[in-house]
C-alpha cells in the first residue's frame, strides 16, 4: 500500500506512521527525519536544510524532491510506503505524482489526521525525541517509562530546536498557507481518508486501520 500521511505539525503523524509501517511491513519515510539525520551527520544537504528548518520555513523543492525521488526508488519501497511530511504544497503533490508514475506507481490513500489548532502548540512544546532512534514521546500524553530515556533503545531524549514557541508559530502559518489546501486537492482526487486525531493514540490508530481496511 502506498500511503501519504498528512496533518499539521504536531498532529501525530510520526507517532502513527511508525506503528502503521510495522503492521503493513513497509518503510516509514519521514522527510523531517531524513533532514534531521543529515543535519546530525553534517552533510551538505543537512547544512542547507537546517537554514530553513531552524526558522520553520519549507526547505526548497529542488532539494526536497530530489531527496524523496531517490528514497522512493530504494528496494524497500517496492511493496509500499508510508510517506510522512511530503507533500506539503500542491506543487510537491504534483511532483510526487510524476515521480511515482515514472516508477509505475500511484498513491492508494492519503490519510489526513485532523487536530484542532489550539491543541497543536501543547503537543509540539511537550514533544521529546530519541537522539538515537527518533522515537517520539510527549511529556504528558505519552511519557517514557524513565524520564529522559527512550523505551525502545535507552537513547537520550531531546527537544527539537524547531519545537520552540516562536518557530512553532511560523510552522503553523506555513501549514495553513501552503499545506492545508492539499486536503481539498486529495479529496477531489478521491484519495482522502480523514481521521479525528483528537483521541488517544490507540483510538486514532484503530480509526486509521478501519479506514484502510486493516484489522490491527
Ligand atoms: P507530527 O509528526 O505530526 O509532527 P508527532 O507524531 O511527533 O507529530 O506527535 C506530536 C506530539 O504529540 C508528540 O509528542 C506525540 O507523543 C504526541 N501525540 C501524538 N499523537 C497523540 C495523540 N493521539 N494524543 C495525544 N498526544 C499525541
Ligand atoms: P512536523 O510534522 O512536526 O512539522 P517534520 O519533522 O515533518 O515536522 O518537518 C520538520 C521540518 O522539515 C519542517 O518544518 C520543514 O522545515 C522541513 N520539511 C519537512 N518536510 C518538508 C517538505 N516536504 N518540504 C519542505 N520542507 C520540509
Ligand atoms: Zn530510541
Amino acid at each position: 500500500m502506498n500511503i501519504v500521511l498528512m496533518g499539521p505539525p504536531g498532529a501525530g503523524k510520526g507517532t502513527k506512521a511508525d506503528v502503521m509501517a510495522r503492521n503493513l511491513f513497509v518503510p516509514h519515510i519521514s522527510t523531517g527525519d531524513i533532514f534531521r539525520a543529515n543535519i546530525k551527520a553534517g552533510t551538505e544537504l543537512g547544512q542547507l536544510a537546517n537554514q530553513y528548518i531552524s526558522k520553520g520555513d519549507l526547505v526548497p523543492d529542488e532539494v526536497t524532491l530530489a531527496m524523496i525521488k531517490d528514497r522512493l526508488a530504494e528496494d524497500d519501497c517496492a511493496k509500499g510506503f508510508i510517506l510522512d511530511g511530503l507533500p506539503r504544497t500542491i506543487g510537491q503533490a504534483d511532483a510526487l505524482e510524476a515521480i511515482l508514475a515514472e516508477q509505475g506507481k500511484q498513491l492508494d490513500k492519503v490519510v489526513n489526521i485532523d487536530v484542532p489548532e489550539e491543541l497543536l502548540i501543547a503537543r509540539l512544546c511537550g514533544r521529546r525525541v530519541c537522539r538515537n532512534c527518533s522515537q517520539t514521546y510527549h511529556l504528558e500524553n505519552n511519557p517514557p517509562t524513565e524520564a529522559g530515556r527512550c523505551d525502545e533503545c535507552g537513547g537520550e531524549l531531546y527537544q527539537r530546536a524547531d519545537d520552540s514557541e516562536e518557530t512553532i508559530k511560523n510552522r503553523l502559518e506555513v501549514y495553513r498557507a501552503q499545506s492545508e489546501p492539499l486536503i481539498a486537492y486529495y479529496e477531489q482526487k478521491g484519495l482522502l481518508l480523514s481521521i479525528n486525531g483528537n483521541q488517544t493514540i490507540n483510538n486514532v490508530l484503530m480509526d486509521i486501520g478501519k479506514g484502510l481496511g486493516q484489522n490491527w
